[in-house]
């Protein structure tokens, strides 16, 4: 686990980096806006903890831009004056914040409780036997995994987050057309659908079902 400090106090950053690491977690510390986007576009880390006031600019403009790419958490870090702004924060996308000084063993606790809550919300979609781990890609029918491809993929994942909605031919096809920058037709729209039912032990038609004359749903079911 990977944790990135954007904090320009030397004593905090000394503080952190020990006790971070004490914890088992890989440290780096920077100590500008600039700095933290430039190493975001390289890697991202699994949390980020963020000073507000910051040398070049606050961090509420980096929250806010990191939030337009990145989803990985972030607590602010802040102090006792600036609590009432932590409001904004929010808005912006943060998941927490410690006012300074802290004390170690309650930044540790909230650093593992917004990574915890992180994994919780990993998307798993779930229909009947089939499940679909959206981060990771992978389809699993009755724990086993298939090989989907992209266009199953992508027409799969789309039903399996509405179940019970009607996903017409041509709303399928509009939303596939970007992916492959092929032209999809009816005829092909019809053989995937056929192939990715079959992938999915679901020849008949039980779990996908067909709407005729109109196009296809996903049962909802527990
Ligand atoms: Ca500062």
């Amino acid at each position: 686990m990977k944790i990135i400090l954007v904090e320009d106090n030397d004593a905090i950053i000394m503080g952190l980096q020990y006790l971070l690491e004490q914890e088992g977690y890989t440290f780096q510390a920077v100590r500008r806006r600039r700095e933290a986007e430039r190493m975001l576009q390289k890697e991202q880390p699994d949390l980020m903890l963020l000073d507000i006031g910051l040398p070049d600019g606050d961090g509420y403009q980096l929250c806010e831009s990191i939030r337009q790419q990145y989803d990985f958490p972030i607590i602010f870090l802040t102090a006792r004056e600036e609590e009432e702004d932590v409001v904004h924060a929010f808005d912006l996308g943060a998941d927490d914040y410690i006012i300074k000084p802290f004390r170690n063993r309650e930044l540790i606790s909230r650093i593992k409780n917004v990574l915890r809550r992180g994994s919780q919300e990993r998307e798993v979609l779930q229909c009947g036997n089939i499940s679909l781990d959206v981060e990771s890609g992978r389809v699993r029918v009755a724990g086993e995994e298939v090989a989907l491809t992209k266009l199953e993929y992508k027409i799969l994942r789309s039903m399996m987050s509405y179940p019970g909605k009607l996903f017409t031919r041509d709303e399928i096809l509009s939303d596939v057309w970007d992916l492959s920058g092929n032209f999809v037709n009816d005829n092909t729209l019809s053989v995937t659908m056929k192939r990715l039912r079959e992938k999915l032990g679901d020849t008949e038609g039980r779990i996908i079902k067909t709407v005729r004359g109109m196009g296809y749903r996903i049962e909802s079911q527990r």
